[in-house]
């Protein structure tokens, strides 16, 4: 099935040279959200897409605020597919880098620069693959895709200010309407007790984000009394940070437990699968028994629970007065089947007495997103992988953070976090993201776009 997959030597090095080239020059686009001005990097890609015959659609959602959409038609027989990607980056700490970080540098054959990771690496790919599909349908007249290919790069990914795929979904749909699209946080390599796995991401976990509040009986200072706020609001944040919130195991969480339970073995894969079967109030207090290493075991507790942080404190406005009340803001993430109301409960519960002089108010709320892996793209993105390394195991993944994908599963959309790169032992995706110099090999690129290509091409019937 893949000899007809592998391109020639020149096309594998003509692709990863262009991926290079185009990443270097999206790196010199300062993106850094706040402001982003991302209109002057979609403006670059749209005069890519011109140059190769694919007419762009540039739209801004505000000023400067640019997203750019391209689309490759293919003969309708099936729905298409996206490949997204956002164009702003997070703002530097210039004292800290020892390149320009808007320099797009090659260095001991790394790229560096702000968003080589994070995501104009992958943007680069996704737009080289598009741009090789192009041709080669070019050079072969007749040959037709059995689907559209969407290429979006768009704006405002790194804030919550909402200029750019949030948006532009509401107002012009049919722009970016597919039944499957791929971006960013998966399929790359990440390293566990020696084995090599490659995360696919399908789901990820809920936002809440809420007020916590103590009311009390105000009062003058130099008379205490045991109604007051502060002390209410400060005794429930120590008790929830102590708090031990219910299990919840999704079915992506599961079936990534599985995969690495098979793939670690010995006394960490037993110790996962007796996570597994423990019943919800049980497996939690488990988690750090079975699992030895901290971080493993930080990140499944992370997937397998709703969480509470508290990050912010209100209270008080004068040294000697008893405020009436006080309030925490809480940074609530939930995993998948559970909301706002249910966190609510949750944490009411864990309060238990203490809950009785606490109220919630929910600020914001994104819900957890969560797709089946039994589509065949997921088969596709799992041969690919197991082809271009031997040695990798692919396992379904739940980000603990939240993506553009939770704006396109409102189309219906089923998002897979496929950026496929490959790693060297010691190098952690989540390390070097948002990091000081941050940078990716040419070699991941090269690999990661290979990879890229023969999925895409695989799944739109060009192969
Ligand atoms: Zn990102």
């Amino acid at each position: 099935m893949w000899d007809n997959l592998v391109m020639t030597d020149m096309n594998r090095d003509g692709m990863a040279a262009e991926t290079v080239h185009l990443l270097q020059d999206l790196i010199r686009i300062d993106t850094s959200n706040p402001p982003g001005n991302e209109s002057a990097a979609a403006d670059y890609i749209a005069s890519i897409l011109h140059q190769n015959s694919i007419e762009p659609v540039v739209i801004e959602m505000a000023p400067h605020r640019g997203n750019v959409v391209g689309r490759i038609k293919g003969n309708g027989s099936e729905a298409p597919l996206l490949l997204y990607s956002h164009t702003d980056v997070v703002p530097v700490e210039r004292e800290h880098w020892s390149v320009d970080p808007f320099g797009g540098m090659l260095r001991d054959g790394y790229v560096y620069g702000r968003g080589a990771l994070d995501m104009k690496g992958i943007g680069a790919m996704q737009l080289a693959v598009f741009l090789a599909i192009r041709q080669q349908l070019n050079e072969q007249p007749g040959r037709t895709l059995q689907r559209d290919i969407i290429l979006a790069a768009t704006a405002d990914e790194e804030t919550d200010t909402d200029q750019g795929i949030g948006p532009l979904i509401v107002r012009h749909p049919d722009l970016l309407r597919a039944q499957y699209g791929l971006s960013e946080f998966g399929g790359y390599t990440m390293y566990a007790s020696g084995k090599c796995f490659y995360p696919i991401q399908a789901a990820e976990k809920g936002t809440v984000w809420m007020h916590m509040s103590a009311t009390g009986r105000p009062g003058h200072a130099s008379v205490p009394h045991d109604d007051n706020a502060v002390v209410h609001l400060t005794r429930a944040v120590d008790k929830l940070s102590r708090a031990r919130l219910p299990m919840h195991v999704s079915p992506i969480a599961r079936a990534y437990m599985s995969g690495l339970a098979d793939g670690l073995g010995g006394a960490q894969g037993a110790g996962i699968r007796a996570l597994l079967s423990s019943t919800d109030e049980k497996g939690s207090p488990l988690m750090e028994r079975v699992i030895r290493d901290p971080g493993l075991a930080g990140e499944l507790r992370a997937i397998t629970h709703n969480t509470v942080t508290p990050t912010g404190l209100y209270a008080g406005q004068k040294t000697n007065v008893i405020p009436s009340s006080a309030s925490a803001v809480l940074d609530c993430r939930t995993v998948p089947g559970f909301g706002g109301a249910e966190m609510i409960h949750e944490l009411k519960r864990a309060l238990g007495s203490a809950g009785s002089m606490i109220s919630f108010e929910i600020d914001s709320e994104s819900p957890p997103i969560e797709f089946t892996t039994n589509t065949p793209l997921y088969r596709i993105i799992s041969q690919t992988l197991k082809h271009h390394d031997p040695y990798g195991i692919p396992i379904p993944a739940m980000l603990t953070g939240a993506t553009d994908a939770k704006h396109m599963a409102k189309l219906g959309t089923i998002c897979y976090g496929f950026s496929p790169m490959k790693f060297k032992p010691g190098e952690h995706f989540s390390d070097m993201v948002h990091g000081h110099n941050e940078r990716v090999s040419i070699e991941s690129l090269a690999w990661g776009v290979q990879a890229l290509y023969d999925v895409v091409s695989h799944f739109c019937g060009l192969a």
